[in-house]
């Protein structure tokens, strides 16, 4: 499709057809490649946010480009009544790459926690789920019942019952979980909150409590994983290996995707008629998840990955705007100083240094870039940032 409307004209066509649920930045993109981004004019950016951490390899990787086109020429969709060799092969890898059970494929992020969910209550019939204060699981009704942020669940109460808050603290973690529990559900890094990475006293907290009571430990990589913290899975850098994942985002390196995967003990617990989905697995986005699978699973970028991470992290702190640095790998955070607002700070990064990143609440602004990342661009960023006048 040839670019023919203008910015403005997309603007009346939101204003006036689409549900308003988004703040959109005022740029049409019409075109990536590796880091960059290119708008309707023509103007170049540097993309550090990757589609809040889905485009790992970065835009338009050629190996998944190749592998679509090749697939959607060939079978687009069948369901999950047959047999198709992309699902069972990206299933197969996502076990052997992490906890070694099962796969559940879905679409989104928001409907592999619902899967987590579902599974850990058939598991433990009537349980209750445990959450940490400060995480986002998604938007759906289970993962939003999983997500204690008062803007995001009060106007849409009723929640689903069954959800316990805990506070970020080992001992009360280890209070909170009893034989009612199903599962504990956690983000090892919170990112949709600010890039908080939980203590490994709270991970270890969290291991104990769940296998005293036989309870599952649900981690939530979908921000984490696919390589985006230095290894492939963020669990893989502690000694606490959960019972289950869930995964999304970059795995299908830019087309919607989403899959639990089980460890051997939940391995068999959903059986035929449980759960289900109708795009589940199809065979263009599993074509795409094999090969970003098997782009974030090499060992020479996760290095990479855990060195520009460090590279990046010290150009931030090296700026006089930023008052915190957090985060682990590309997976990094600034705080801003005092009296600075991220929102309208990421805005202007965006519109005068052609820099997209994004705010993740008042004082905080997330850089996710493509892994693939090289150094001449992580300064160029940091170049851009110092450039922007903050008074
Ligand atoms: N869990 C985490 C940790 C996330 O960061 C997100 C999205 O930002 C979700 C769940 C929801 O994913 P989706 O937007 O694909 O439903």
């Amino acid at each position: 499709m040839s670019v023919t409307a203008s910015l403005a004209a997309l603007q009346e066509l939101e204003r006036e057809y689409a549900v308003a649920t988004y703040t959109r930045n005022p740029v049409q993109f019409v075109r990536g490649e590796g880091c960059r981004l290119w708008d309707s004019d023509g103007n170049e950016y540097l993309d550090f946010l990757a589609g809040i951490s889905v485009l790992n390899v970065g835009h338009c990787h050629p190996r998944i480009v190749d592998a679509v086109r090749d697939q959607v020429g060939r079978l687009t969709h069948v369901t999950n009544l047959y047999y198709t060799e992309p699902a069972l092969r990206l299933s197969a890898g996502l076990a052997r790459s992490s906890l070694g059970g099962k796969v559940f494929l879905c679409n989104s992020g928001a409907e592999a926690n619902e899967a987590a969910i579902k599974l850990a209550r058939r598991a433990r019939p009537g349980g209750s789920i445990v959450v940490l204060q400060g995480a986002f699981h998604g938007r759906t009704y289970g993962a939003l019942s999983a997500t204690p942020q008062e803007s995001k669940q009060a106007p849409f109460a009723p929640l689903v019952p069954g959800f316990v808050v805990v506070a970020k603290d080992p001992l009360a973690l280890l209070d909170a979980v009893d034989a009612d529990t199903a599962a504990v559900l956690l983000e090892p890094i919170q990112g949709e909150t600010g890039i908080h990475v939980l203590s490994d006293d709270l991970l270890y907290a969290a291991r104990e409590a769940c296998d005293r009571v036989g309870a599952a430990l649900v981690f939530d990589e979908i921000q984490t994983g696919m390589g985006r913290t230095g290894t492939l899975w963020a669990y893989q850098q502690t000694d606490v290996v959960p019972d289950a994942i869930t995964v999304a985002k970059a795995l299908g390196g830019g087309l919607p995707i989403g899959a639990v995967i089980t460890g051997p003990a939940l391995a068999d617990v959903l059986a035929p008629g449980d759960h289900g989905s109708t795009f589940a697995g199809g065979p263009v986005v599993c074509r795409a998840a094999l090969e970003a699978l098997s782009i974030c699973s090499d060992a020479a970028l996760l290095a990479r990955v855990q060195r520009f991470g460090e590279r990046l992290a010290t150009g931030l702190r090296s700026l006089p705007l930023a008052a915190e640095v957090r985060g682990r790998g590309l997976m990094l955070a600034i705080d801003l100083a005092d009296g600075l607002d991220a929102p309208s700070l990421a805005r202007r990064a965006l519109l005068e240094q052609r820099l997209v990143v994004n705010a993740t609440g008042p004082g905080t602004i997330r850089f996710e870039p493509p892994l693939l990342v090289c150094e001449a661009e992580i300064d160029e960023a940091i170049s851009r940032l110092a450039a922007l006048d903050v008074g």
